[in-house]
């Protein structure tokens, strides 16, 4: 079922477009959300094992898709994730403290049981984005710009704010472990608008209730 960003197929009408995309209205535990209110943890460990090559860069129907090869994966408190793909939302979906971001980066996670974890990390206007650039050029489909590879996503830092949410596109389906990077990267206004020329406009989902869920930065 289609869905976008505005008018009868936007955000607010998501859950009446289909049944399967019930969640987007009914769920408890909706993304993306305002970071806010969290307190520091001694939390489960965050490592990355990103070393394999990306499969193919897909933009034929909206945002730039990265999928990975697989090989790469991460693991938080023990637990391994699978590296399945990448896209990026301009602006932003998450906020932190009420700050709103020029983009935001997803990349998307599966384990063994099929529970979804994504890591977030967020970007603020100032200088161009290695990583989005390389997006942006395999997706241009210049003969010389291969696909990014897993490493290139590699967060600098591993300090990051947890939540349990839910996919911020439908059918919205939660839970999701979120992984939001604390340190920001930068995004210049060209690469902001050529991302939204892919996605068709701005892509990004509007905040959703809180519901009391507990939000902790870890490794900070
Ligand atoms: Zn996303």
């Amino acid at each position: 079922m289609e869905w976008g960003y505005a008018g009868p197929i936007g955000p607010a009408h998501w859950a009446s477009l289909s049944p399967d995309y019930a969640p987007c209205a009914g769920g408890i535990q909706q993304s993306p959300i305002d970071i806010t209110g969290y307190g520091p943890a001694v939390g489960p460990v965050l490592s990355f094992s990103y070393a394999g090559e990306a499969s193919r860069v897909a933009s034929a129907r909206g945002p730039i898709v990265v999928e990975f090869a697989s090989g790469s994966s991460l693991t938080l408190g023990g637990r391994r994730y699978e590296l399945l793909s990448a896209h990026a939302h301009a602006p932003a979906e998450h906020r932190v403290d009420g700050e709103e971001f020029a983009a935001e980066l997803h990349v998307v996670h599966e384990d063994a049981s099929g529970d979804a974890l994504v890591v977030g990390v967020l970007f603020r206007l100032g200088g161009a984005s290695p990583v989005l650039q390389a997006m942006l050029d395999a997706a241009s489909g210049g003969a010389a710009a291969l696909p990014p590879g897993a490493a290139a996503f590699m967060p600098r830092s591993n300090v990051f704010y947890n939540y349990t949410g839910s996919k911020t596109t439908p059918p919205c389906q939660e839970p999701v472990t979120w992984v939001v990077m604390r340190d920001a990267g930068s995004v210049s206004a060209e690469q902001v608008s050529a991302l939204q020329s892919f996605s068709g406009g701005p892509n990004n989902r509007p905040l959703q209730p809180l519901r009391g869920r507990r939000i902790v930065l870890i490794g900070g």
